[in-house]
């Protein structure tokens, strides 16, 4: 197999050259549409607001001077005065009522142009810079020094909403900025909180903060955020999924959410304030009975929690009805925040869908692909670990100078981190992946995606390739599909579709599938023919044809035996003959 590989050559010698990190940062998109025009009218009306305001408390101290000199002045000037004041005062509270009126207007034209919608009761407004939401001058100064300039569309409504200590389930598009839409608000409050007098002299180690995390990977990722954030101030912040088993005097814990239920008894969660369920949609995907079911989990920490005190905030880039439900049924009030289509994938993420008919197909497209159109870094997502394996021994086959590696559960957790470490530094240029691992990762530098085993839903679809196009930069996706691949593609084409990139006609017209059909494609990706034979697999085959021969020859020789031992009615009937002739 090897062999037939090695002709074939990806004509990357280069290692891909390396970025000034400010320099990117500095020339990204926003990730928002807020105008110029629109910030000035926003401050225009904004002023207005607060100079009607203060005239009318003017007015209103005036008014109360005024009639304590009314007792003493004739009662025809004091008429006089009196009315000339009622006259000025409903022009203010007219003026007020139409400036309120045009700023409402004003916002919610924003809201729609950066397609934010919500639901619930009392809808805070949104901000259009991060100075307006009252966060502190140190977080300020941090946004400015990591070129954060302006909320993205996410950051733009569920600051507000958090920042009002309100439950909130928020949807919105991989690589939007969904990890601060929620860190900034929940720092400022712990910072608050730890500020306070009466806070520090009683509460001084208990737990203020959960974030909940699908994998290691992401807690880690997610950690290291808080940690930017939170650097110089007096919070501090433990990741429990790393080498930490002592959360010791932590404000925020970072944590897959099975170590967190593991030590659930030895963690004080009676000051949480905020129990955060980041990738929401992912921690739900596990059927309930199951061993790891996220649902019962989530339920233990949330029932060891005060409900008074705590408040909960699920973040993910698809919106899961499974999530939806679960927050009905346990959560009394909550503001939904949806950013853009549901269930969408990022338009920043040019998308592209490729018929390779077989197994084979899929080799030969990956090779043609790298060789043209490939800069590094790229992620490569596959249904399983031993395909994660198998690929990267094809794709060093296919050239020996390819730095490419795999990160997969069967990897332990050290040689996990290492990979994601060497990736990130550039020393690994093609990572292929489980989606598990990959999701949620902010990657920054991953300009294309490929989908070398088609995903078994649009979730996971959007998932995967929203791993590049983040933060406002653009990206690829190629997905590849086969004959095997038919009953999966139509959702997918459709997503593709809705993106605006083009996809075969055929493929949008095709028969639906059942509901039970799509339940059991979400359990079982198809089988498929191996990539390649590596070496474990090499080894085990032979043992196998080993022990099948032995066995073979152990029966023929059992065989050979029980005929021996019975001799055949032919053998009998000539013993018999030479029996009667003696
Ligand atoms: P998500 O969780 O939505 O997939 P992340 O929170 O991982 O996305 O953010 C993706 C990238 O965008 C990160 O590198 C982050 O620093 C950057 N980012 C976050 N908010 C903004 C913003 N308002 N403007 C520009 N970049 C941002
Ligand atoms: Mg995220």
């Amino acid at each position: 197999m090897s062999l037939a590989f090695k002709t074939l050559s990806f004509g990357i010698k280069k290692a891909p050259p390396k970025k000034n990190e400010s320099d990117a940062r500095n020339n990204r998109k926003e990730l928002s549409t807020i105008t110029e025009d629109s910030l000035q009218k926003f401050d225009e009306l904004r002023e207005k607001m607060i100079g009607t305001v203060e005239t009318k408390k003017k007015k209103d101290s005036k008014k109360k001077k005024m009639a304590k000199k009314a007792s003493i002045q004739l009662l025809s000037s004091r008429k006089r005065q009196y009315e000339s004041d009622e006259e000025s005062e409903n022009d203010v509270e007219e003026s007020t009522g139409a400036v309120e009126k045009k700023m409402q207007k004003l916002l919610d034209d924003i809201r729609r142009s950066n397609r934010i919608f919500t639901w619930g009761d009392h809808l805070p407004n949104i901000i259009l810079r991060f100075s307006d939401s009252n966060l502190s001058p140190n977080l300020l100064k941090k946004l400015s020094e990591y070129s954060i300039r302006q909320p993205s569309p996410i950051q733009m409504q569920s600051i507000p909403f958090m920042m009002e200590r309100r439950n909130v389930l928020a949807s919105a598009p991989t690589g939007s900025g969904k990890t601060l839409a929620f860190a900034l608000p929940v720092i400022e409050e712990v910072l608050g909180l730890k500020q306070r007098a009466d806070y520090s002299s009683t509460k001084t180690s208990k737990l203020l903060v959960i974030v909940l995390e699908p994998t290691r990977e992401l807690a880690a990722q997610t950690y290291t955020e808080f940690v930017k954030y939170c650097d110089g101030s007096s919070i501090s912040v433990a990741n429990f999924s790393g080498e930490e088993t002592d959360i010791g005097t932590a404000d925020i814990l970072v944590s897959t959410p099975n170590r967190i239920v593991f030590h659930l008894d030895k963690i004080d969660t009676s000051a949480l304030r905020w129990l955060i369920v980041d990738e929401s949609d992912r921690l739900f995907e596990v059927v309930e009975g199951q061993d790891k079911c996220f649902r019962n989990q989530l339920g233990a920490i949330y029932k060891a929690c005060d409900a008074k005190c705590t408040r909960v905030a699920f973040f993910s880039a698809t919106f899961s009805h499974e999530v939806e439900k679960w927050c009905k049924e346990n959560i009394d009030s909550i503001g939904m925040v949806c950013v853009g289509e549901r269930n969408s994938s990022n338009t920043s993420v040019k998308q592209e869908l490729t018929y390779c008919g077989t197994e084979d197909g899929k080799k030969i497209a990956i090779r043609n692909l790298l060789r043209t159109s490939f800069k590094p870094p790229a992620l490569v997502f596959v249904q399983s670990k031993d395909r994660a394996v198998q690929l990267v021994k094809l794709l060093s086959a296919i050239d020996s100078n390819l730095k490419v590696d795999s990160i997969n559960s069967g990897k332990s957790d050290k040689e996990r981190d290492e990979t994601m470490e060497r990736f990130r530094r550039g020393e690994i240029w093609v990572l292929v992946c489980t989606e598990v691992l990959g999701r949620g990762l902010d990657l920054s530098d991953v300009g294309l995606v490929i989908n070398y085993d088609l995903p078994t839903s649009i979730v996971s679809y959007i998932h995967r390739v929203g791993r590049t196009g983040r933060a406002g930069k653009s990206g690829h996706a190629v997905t590849y599909f086969t004959d095997t691949d038919m009953k999966y593609i139509k959702s997918i084409a459709t997503v593709i579709r809705q993106s605006g990139f083009e996809v075969p006609e055929y493929l949008l017209e095709m028969k639906k599938v059942s509901r039970d059909t799509k339940k059991e494609m979400l359990k079982h990706a198809p089988k498929r023919h191996k990539i390649a034979m590596v070496k474990e697999q090499v080894i085990k085959r032979k043992k196998m044809l080993a022990k099948a021969a032995a066995e073979e020859k152990k029966e023929s020789v059992v065989e050979m035996k029980k005929n021996i031992s019975k001799p055949t009615p032919e053998l009998k009937k000539k013993k018999m003959i030479k029996k009667k002739k003696l």
